[in-house]
C-alpha cells in the first residue's frame, strides 16, 4: 500500500521480487525497457544504479528478495531538453554566423591590401589603397601609399636621367661623326666609325621607346599580311647558323605599326640565333590566331635563360651574364624595346626558357 502510494504520487515504478514472484506497482506509460539493458554500476554494496535512455533503474537488495525503482523518462522534461536543445544550437549557430561577419569585416582591409600588392606587381605605380578602417590598417595604407609614390619618383627619376644622357649626347655624336669624316681613312678610324654607329642606335632607341612609352598614338597602324611581315622581317637573318623556319600557320590580316613590329619580330629572332650555336637546330617562328588576337613565337634551341633572369630580360640594358653576351654585341635593348612596342599595341610579351632553349611570345589583339 505504501509503494502504491509512492507510486502514484512520484510516478515512479516499485517492484519487489522474491523466490521467482514478483509484485509491480501499476505503470501506465508504454513499455519500460528491458531490465537487461541498463547500464548498471554499483553505488553501495547492496545497491545498483543504472540509466537507458533516460529511464533511471535503482536496485536494492534486501536481506530477503530485492526491491526496484524505475523513474520512467517524463515526457514533458525531454521535452524541455529538446526545447533547450535547439535554443543552444540557434544561439551557436548566430553566434558562430556574427563572429564570421565580424572577423570577415576585420579582414577586408587585408584584401584591398591584396589588390594593392597585386596592382603593383602589375606595374601601376599610380594604385592608392583608400585609407578607412581600424587605425592600424590606415596607418598601414598610409605607408603603403607613400612607399609606393617614392618608388615612382625613383623609377622615374631614373628613366628622366636615361632620356636627359641619351638626349644629349646626340649632339657631340653628330659632331665626332663629321670630325671622322674629315680625317683620313684608315683602320683606326673605320673602327672608330663602327663605335659611333653603335652608340647611334644606342640612343636612338632608348629616344624612340620613351617616345612610345608616353604617346602610344604616334603608331601609324595598317592593315598588314601577318605572313608577309614575319617574312620581311627575317628576311635578312634567314642565311645566319643556325636558319630560321616559318612553322606553316594560317595568314591573315591585322592591323598594326608595320615598321615598329617588324623591329619587334627582328630583335626577337635576332637574339634566338645569337644565343644559338651553329649545331642547333634551327630557329622556329610560328603563330596562333584565335577569335580575340594573335600569338606569335619564337623558339630556339640555344644557351637559354636561367630562371632567375627572365623577369628581367624586358628591362633596358639587362644582359644575362654581361661576358658571355659581350661577345655577340649589343646593348640589352632588344627586349626592352620590344616590350614598349608591344605594350603600345595593347599586347603582352613574354618569354619562357628550359634547358633545351628559350620561347619569347607575342599576343597582339585583333
Ligand atoms: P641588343 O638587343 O640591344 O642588341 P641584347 O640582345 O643583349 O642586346 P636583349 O635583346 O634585350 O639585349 O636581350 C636581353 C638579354 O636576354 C640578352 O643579353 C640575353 O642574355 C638574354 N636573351 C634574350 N633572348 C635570348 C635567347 N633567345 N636565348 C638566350 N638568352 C637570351
Ligand atoms: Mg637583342
Amino acid at each position: 500500500q505504501r509503494a502504491e502510494e509512492i507510486s502514484a504520487a512520484t510516478g515512479f515504478v516499485i517492484s519487489y521480487r522474491n523466490n521467482g514472484l514478483v509484485w509491480q506497482t501499476p505503470y501506465t506509460g508504454g513499455a519500460l525497457p528491458e531490465p537487461a539493458r541498463y547500464r548498471m554500476r554499483q553505488v553501495s554494496p547492496r545497491t545498483v544504479v543504472g540509466f537507458f535512455r533516460g529511464n533511471t533503474l535503482i536496485r536494492h537488495s534486501l536481506s530477503e528478495g530485492e526491491l526496484s525503482f524505475i523513474v520512467p523518462r517524463s515526457e514533458s522534461a525531454e521535452r524541455g531538453l529538446r526545447l533547450w536543445m535547439l535554443f543552444v544550437l540557434t544561439a551557436l549557430s548566430f553566434i558562430l554566423g556574427v563572429a564570421y561577419f565580424l572577423i570577415r569585416r576585420t579582414l577586408k582591409p587585408l584584401h584591398r591590401m591584396k589588390s594593392a600588392m597585386e596592382a603593383l606587381h602589375a606595374g601601376r605605380l599610380d594604385y592608392r589603397i583608400p585609407q578607412h578602417g581600424a587605425v592600424e590598417f590606415r596607418e598601414l595604407a598610409e605607408a603603403f601609399n607613400t612607399m609606393t609614390i617614392r618608388v615612382r619618383d625613383m623609377l622615374q627619376s631614373k628613366e628622366r636621367l636615361l632620356l636627359d644622357v641619351s638626349h644629349e649626347l646626340r649632339s657631340p655624336i653628330a659632331r665626332m661623326k663629321v670630325a671622322l669624316a674629315m680625317m683620313p681613312e684608315d683602320a683606326q678610324t673605320r673602327s672608330l666609325h663602327e663605335d659611333l654607329r653603335e652608340m647611334e642606335t644606342m640612343v636612338t632607341t632608348i629616344l624612340a621607346s620613351a617616345r612610345l612609352q608616353h604617346t602610344a598614338d604616334t603608331l601609324k597602324k595598317t592593315s598588314v599580311s601577318l605572313s608577309g611581315l614575319v617574312a620581311e622581317a627575317i628576311e635578312t637573318l634567314r642565311d645566319r647558323a643556325p636558319g630560321v623556319r616559318i612553322a606553316p600557320s594560317a595568314d591573315m590580316l591585322i592591323r598594326l605599326d608595320k615598321d615598329k613590329i617588324r623591329t619587334v619580330i627582328q630583335n626577337i629572332v635576332e637574339n634566338a640565333i645569337k644565343y644559338s650555336n651553329a649545331e642547333s637546330a634551327p630557329v622556329t617562328v610560328s603563330w596562333e590566331v584565335d577569335a580575340a588576337q594573335v600569338t606569335l613565337t619564337v623558339e630556339d634551341n640555344g644557351i637559354g635563360i636561367p630562371a632567375g633572369d627572365l623577369p628581367r630580360i624586358f628591362e633596358p640594358f639587362f644582359r644575362v651574364d654581361d661576358s658571355r653576351s659581350r661577345l655577340s654585341g649589343g646593348f640589352g635593348l632588344g627586349l626592352s624595346l620590344a616590350r614598349t612596342i608591344v605594350e603600345a599595341h595593347g599586347g603582352t610579351i613574354h618569354a619562357s626558357s628550359a634547358a633545351d632553349g628559350t620561347r619569347v611570345s607575342i599576343v597582339l589583339p585583333r
